[in-house]
């Protein structure tokens, strides 16, 4: 049955029938059925690709950054009008409720109209020179082709995020979607060249999807033609992704993963960190990099507080987000998701935890998709899978006394990527954000630690990679700096003093 509507959803974002075939089966996690099949790239068809984009570029970087955003707009005005389609394509292939699909979908327009911005900036500097009738300046210039490989659970913002960005820096991109959700993919590449079409005068190659398992992924991170490849996905993968960067001394954005934790403190306005909790910890079930996965609560409102969120763990309504608007929670992606949360909840009995709920359910109606109640788990310490990131929706609530102890295990995890406080007192709120404070790229007060703005630049430390995209000046990532010394006097004094006297 998702079948059709996936075929009808395909025509009306338009792509081509001859994309919908080969050998990789599409399935969609809500139900477990196929809902399409896709061709994996063949290395030939990748090194063509790539040369495409290296001849691209060639073109691309004549092509005042204005007018680069002009063909960004127009892509951003395709997405507008596809926004329903594409966001429920997102929820058919990634699992997440209807509003998330559509809010990611406009999370890509938010970072188009960032982008057209920025076309008409892209500021470099002028720089103060020691010597006389001299002037510095910087200026930033295109890199060249990027490659962009991105994760299952945010099948098309991290795309945008790279690509709208590198676009009007003069970069063309080539796209590595996750397997499991290629058809999104598919989707947003007929979008770019609708928008291209109308935009006329585009070299043919600037924007690329190759689908594909790790082993295309692999053939973009070891082309030298491309100096920068964006990698969003797991620790695991980051890790090779990043050492094969560096052999060939390539530039790398890496997003990985995230253990990320809020402090709720005594001051709290609990009414507000409640919900907040439960959309961190419950929302897209689990599987953003930003879940809130590690709660420590002031000893004095634990009790209390906890019981509160039992309530909501119990309550909140779980199944197929296409069949009503009051579903929260969808369906984790796959069997192995499934097993590795059920994994990480017997570890986490075996270091003394209490779990509330964890099981499946809706098995017999769905035997082939995997639907959790979100687990909460209340630990007596931070240990065994406390540690790591599970992908699934777990909640670890550990009770404090002392905030400085509190943010002392607040950063003793090996990711660093998002983070908050809940508090009315600004001492509280003031420590968590300086420089002694969170260790993570994301620190927030009185929200939860997911939803990000695309202004802001995005990513965290430690082995959540370091990288970053979308906002603030994440865009220089594409860009390669020119620094330069220009002589307009008719004497040539050394810096620093240096005498060479011919
Ligand atoms: P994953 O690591 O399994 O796969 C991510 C992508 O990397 C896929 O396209 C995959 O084919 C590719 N890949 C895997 N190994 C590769 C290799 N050796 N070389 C090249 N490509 C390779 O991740 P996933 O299960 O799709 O996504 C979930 C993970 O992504 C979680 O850890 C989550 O926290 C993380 N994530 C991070 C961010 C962020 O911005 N920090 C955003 C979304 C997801």
């Amino acid at each position: 049955m998702l079948a059709s509507e996936v075929t009808s959803l395909l025509d009306r974002l338009g792509v081509a029938p001859d994309c919908r075939r080969g050998a990789r089966a599409v399935r969609s996690p809500l139900t477990g059925e196929t809902i399409a099949h896709v061709e994996d790239a063949s290395p030939q068809r990748a090194a063509e690709a790539i040369a495409q984009a290296e001849a691209a570029f060639r073109q691309w970087r004549h092509v005042p950054a204005p007018q680069r955003g002009e063909l960004v707009r127009l892509l951003g005005h395709e997405l507008r009008a596809a926004k329903d389609a594409l966001g429920r394509l997102v929820t058919i292939e990634a699992g997440k409720i209807v509003s998330e699909g559509r809010g990611e979908v406009q999370e890509m327009i938010d970072i188009c109209d960032f982008a057209v911005g920025l076309s008409r900036q892209l500021y470099g500097l002028t720089i103060a020179s020691e010597r006389p009738n001299h002037r510095m300046m910087e200026q930033w210039h295109p890199l060249g082709p990027v490659g962009v490989i991105t994760s299952f659970n945010f099948p098309v913002a991290v795309w945008s995020w790279n690509a709208a960005l590198a676009l009007v820096c003069g970069s063309p991109v080539i796209w590595k979607p996750s397997e499991k959700a290629p058809l999104a993919a598919l989707a947003v590449q007929a979008l770019f060249e609708r928008a291209a079409a109308k935009a006329g005068n585009i070299p043919d190659g600037l924007s690329t999807v190759l689908i594909g398992g790790r082993d295309v992924g692999e053939v973009l991170v070891d082309d030298p033609r491309l100096p920068l490849v964006s990698a969003t996905g797991s620790t695991a993968m980051g890790r090779e992704v990043g050492t094969r960067l560096a052999r060939r001394f390539a530039r790398g954005i890496l997003e990985l993963g995230g253990n990320n934790a809020s402090i709720v403190c005594p001051s709290a306005n609990l009414d507000l960190a409640l919900r907040a909790i439960a959309f961190a910890a419950i929302g897209t079930a689990g599987q953003r990099c930003t879940t809130l996965r590690r709660l420590f609560v002031h000893d004095s409102i634990h009790n209390e507080f906890v019981a509160r969120l039992k309530q909501v763990y119990a309550s909140v309504r779980i199944g197929d987000p296409l069949t009503s608007d009051e579903v929260l929670v969808g369906p984790l992606i796959d069997q192995a998701a499934f097993r590795n949360m059920q994994r990480a909840l017997e570890q986490a009995r075996t270091h003394g935890a209490r779990v509330h709920g964890g099981e499946r359910v809706d098995e017999k109606r769905f035997p082939n998709a995997y639907y959790v109640r979100p687990a909460l788990v209340e630990m007596p310490a931070q240990t065994g899978p406390v540690l790591r990131e599970t992908f699934a929706p777990i909640l670890y609530v550990m009770t404090y006394t002392d905030l400085d102890a509190a943010i002392e295990l607040h950063n003793a995890v090996a990711h660093g990527l998002s983070s908050s406080i809940f508090s009315t007192d600004m001492r509280e709120t003031e420590k968590f954000l300086s420089a002694a404070g969170s260790d993570c790229g994301i620190a927030n007060v009185n929200i939860g630690p997911s939803g990000a703005e695309i202004g802001g630049a995005f990513g965290g430390e430690k082995e959540t990679g370091g990288g970053r995209e979308a906002g603030s000046d994440a865009w220089k990532a594409y860009m390669r700096r020119l620094t330069s010394t220009v002589n307009y006097g008719d004497d040539l004094p050394l810096a620093q003093g240096v005498r060479f006297d011919i």
